[in-house]
């Protein structure tokens, strides 16, 4: 009995788990790193997960903790646009400003997170050319 529930795929998923393999597409050992499911790959080449599409392959812990967290950041960006949307819809000025933040916070996350990434890629010391 282990405390962690496995991921059990909803009725949605079910339908488009099935739907991808009517369409030939191949389940892979390999599980999507965002909701646990398995991943399918396509005629293409594409490998995609039930619910979330295409999804990026990771090999290190390291990576993978990465991908989940912009993911994360993005879900909540785009949440948080969906809330601020029914928000307006339903004339609710509060919740419109609560989700706002939420979205500004996740920007400011995401663009902290890219220029590190940024900075880690290319070579350090762009600052001060020395003279
Ligand atoms: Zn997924």
């Amino acid at each position: 009995m282990s405390g962690e529930k496995p991921a059990r795929p909803g009725p949605e998923a079910m339908k488009r788990m099935v739907q991808l393999l009517q369409q030939g597409a191949v389940m892979l050992a390999e599980t999507c790193p965002i909701c646990g499911l398995p991943l399918f790959r396509l005629k293409n080449g594409e490998v995609v997960c039930p619910i979330h599409g295409r999804v990026v392959i990771v090999s290190s812990d390291e990576e993978e903790r990465e991908v989940h967290i912009d993911e994360a950041v993005k879900l909540a960006e785009y949440q948080a646009a969906l809330r601020v949307q029914s928000a307006l819809e339903s004339g609710e000025p509060e919740e419109v400003v609560r989700w706002l933040n939420v979205i500004e916070a996740a920007e400011r996350i995401r663009k902290l997170r890219e220029e590190r990434a940024s900075s880690r890629g290319e070579a350090p010391g762009r600052v001060g050319r020395g003279g």
